[in-house]
């Protein structure tokens, strides 16, 4: 079966509803979802969609990055994504007849104008991959506790203790300043 690349995530799937059961359709599509933080990330992925005696299965695998902010140390960075689902779009509309079906709220459904919408079912399983404490990288050091210094670009001086080897000319200093 030969793909059809698209560039957006809405199938119109009229044609395929008017189909006997078990007729296919693949697509190549390249769209945009918002997964995190609001900020639209670029998805490619393929859907494989099948007439089924209730409405269209889909079978879809798709790639996206999405920018996560990093549990330890709050920098952006960004997560590759990898995701694939299995599921039945249901017919709001009758394709033959044109009246209203009712469908179960919970199901994913084809719109009144036989528009079959990947976006909802991209978001939901990509949210599933993103690791609940993302990290930048698996070494992130994290911030500095008492300055709030990101300890992967630079150190910071509140954890490090007096050079012993100064500590001689301080008890000097004590003493001097003492008998002043
Ligand atoms: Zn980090
Ligand atoms: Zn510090």
């Amino acid at each position: 079966m030969t793909s059809a690349m698209i560039t957006t995530n809405q199938l119109n799937v009229a044609q395929l509803l008017r189909e006997a059961i078990g007729a296919c359709r693949a697509y190549d599509f390249q769209d945009r979802i918002t997964v995190s933080e609001s900020r639209p990330s670029v998805i490619n992925g393929s859907a494989r969609l099948m007439r089924t005696d209730a409405g269209i299965l889909v079978e879809a695998k798709a790639h996206t990055d999405v920018i996560v902010t990093c549990s330890r140390c709050l920098s952006e960075s960004t997560v590759p994504i990898e995701l694939k689902f299995h599921e039945e779009y249901l017919p709001t509309i009758d394709i033959d007849s044109g009246l209203p079906v009712n469908v179960p709220f919970t199901t994913f459904a084809i719109d009144k104008n036989h528009i079959l919408d990947l976006s909802d079912a991209l978001q939901q399983y990509a949210l599933l991959e993103i690791p609940i404490k993302a990290l930048c990288t698996t070494e992130c050091k994290g911030l500095c506790a008492t300055c709030g210094q990101n300890l992967n670009t630079g150190t910071c001086n509140c954890s490090s203790k007096i050079d012993p080897r100064w500590s001689t000319l301080e008890n000097l200093i004590n003493k001097a300043n003492k008998a002043s």
